[in-house]
């Protein structure tokens, strides 16, 4: 009962998720556990440390999908490790779902089963995105928490908004145009960055912790500066001007030092095709996280639009 309650007050505070073009709204205490590093098809799980977790299957058929069998298979998987692990299994088709929102683009069909867990799982193919999404919330046996789960299935989403995608996970929310991948990931409390390419173009993304310490006894600049020197080493960078904001920030800017690329850039710009030949960045530092973020991008020389997309889709406190 106690941990029933301890469930229902956390719920209070939710976070999302979004990984992937997938994104899920959890108790802000759930953390990603498996992040999947491939569009087409993957695997995320986040969790809490009370053995609640939320687990999304997804990937892009290459005819017509029939979920019914999808659902079948997955059902067998289920049941043969059950049967391993000489556990009971039970099979619900069509379990009890306490909210349930119709969406337009998806016709969802809901399964539940209980072992030495417990679960309510959805499945959907996205007319959008063209992904099959095998979704469940899993549960320790004892918990009845089928409207926690529900909320959960109901909130996910598969694609982004407006050409934009969203990507969320430990304290960093950034939105890249759909169709960039991701480059490069590090995913750690202190430190977490998320690198995105397309063709020649990146954007970065980062964000670390106690700013405060870090910023002890150096200024903001140097710091950057100092962290970036490696993802900047081929590009000549100098301070601009301190862009206004809530926060104090700086922002650097650079053209390429290979000598070979100016010269491609000049040619690709006559053919109205630029290469990436400039590298922005902006950094901040959100005194009300207490955290440090750095917004990146190598883009042709005067296309910010990414950039400035990226840097506005950041919210940091
Ligand atoms: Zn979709
Ligand atoms: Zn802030």
């Amino acid at each position: 009962m106690a941990q029933a309650a301890a469930h229902a007050r956390r719920q209070a505070e939710w976070i999302t998720v979004a990984w992937q073009g997938i994104s899920l709204l959890v108790p802000e205490d759930w953390y990603p556990a498996a992040l999947g590093t491939e569009r087409a098809s993957g695997y995320l799980r986040v969790q809490s440390a009370d053995g609640y977790s939320v687990e999304v299957k997804w990937f892009q058929p290459r005819h017509t999908v029939d979920l019914e069998r999808e659902v079948a298979k997955y059902r067998k998987t289920l049941e043969r490790g059950a049967r391993k692990r000489r556990r009971e299994f039970e099979w619900r088709d069509k379990p009890k779902v306490p909210e349930r929102e119709s969406r337009p683009d998806k016709s969802r069909r809901f399964f539940a089963w209980r072992s030495e867990g417990q679960a309510l799982g959805v499945i959907w193919y996205c007319r959008t995105c063209s992904r099959v999404i095998l979704a469940q919330v899993v549960m320790p046996p004892d918990e009845e928490s089928s409207v926690l789960a529900s909320r959960i299935l109901n909130a996910i989403e598969d694609h982004g908004e407006e050409g934009m995608e969203r990507w969320a996970v430990y304290g960093l929310e950034v939105s890249v145009p759909a169709g960039w991948s991701l480059d490069k990931h590090q995913l750690m409390a202190g430190y977490t960055m998320l690198q995105f390419r397309r063709r020649d173009r990146v954007v970065r993304a980062e964000r670390w912790a106690l700013a405060s310490v870090a910023l002890k006894d150096v200024a903001l600049r140097d710091f950057v500066h100092q962290k970036s020197r490696k993802f900047w080493k081929d590009f000549s960078i100098d301070v601009t001007e301190a862009p206004s904001g809530p926060h104090p920030a700086e922002r650097f800017s650079g053209r390429t030092r290979k000598v070979w690329l100016r010269g491609v850039a000049a040619v690709r710009r006559l053919l109205r095709r630029p290469a990436a030949d400039w590298l922005t960045a902006q950094a901040w530092h959100c005194d009300t996280e207490n955290k440090i973020f750095a917004i990146h991008a190598i883009h042709p020389r005067g296309d910010l639009e990414v950039f400035e997309k990226a840097l506005d889709s950041v919210t940091c406190h």
